[in-house]
């Protein structure tokens, strides 16, 4: 496992779909976190979409389409992560990182070379764009 630096690219460009899991819903209920449930959308049985902070643990636990992070008035996917936070010495923060997803906490990019090498190039168009 390589440490993390908090470059914050993974969290600048997270993306794609069911990257919560149920697990992680009902683990959100069981902690009051509603501020974090909201961001989560799905689908309910109803075939409605639905906020997570909406529903109960019983319907959170039978939901298997979940799309995150969007925004809770919009309805539009967030880009980057509503839970990043932009440190001033540069670094990046997960305000939620003690019961952050199963995914965010599991992920490991396959190729730690590759992965800084194309940082790199990210961290220059950042530079570049200002
Ligand atoms: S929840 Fe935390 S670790 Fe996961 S994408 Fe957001 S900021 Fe990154």
């Amino acid at each position: 496992m390589t440490d993390c630096d908090q470059c914050g690219l993974c969290c600048l460009n997270y993306s794609g779909t069911s990257w919560a899991r149920t697990t992680d819903l009902l683990r959100w209920h069981d902690l009051g976190r509603k501020d974090i449930l909201k961001f989560v959308s799905m689908v309910d049985l109803e075939g409605k979409r639905v906020t997570g902070d909406r529903l109960s643990r019983e319907e959170l636990g039978r939901i298997e389409r979940i799309n995150g992070w969007i925004d809770p008035v919009t309805g539009r996917e967030l880009s980057p992560c509503p839970f990043l936070s932009a440190e001033p010495d540069g670094r990046y923060r997960c305000t939620i990182h003690p019961v952050k997803p199963e995914t965010c906490r599991r992920f490991q990019h396959e190729d730690w070379a590759i992965f800084v090498a194309y940082r790199d190039i990210f961290r220059e168009y950042r530079e570049i764009d200002g």
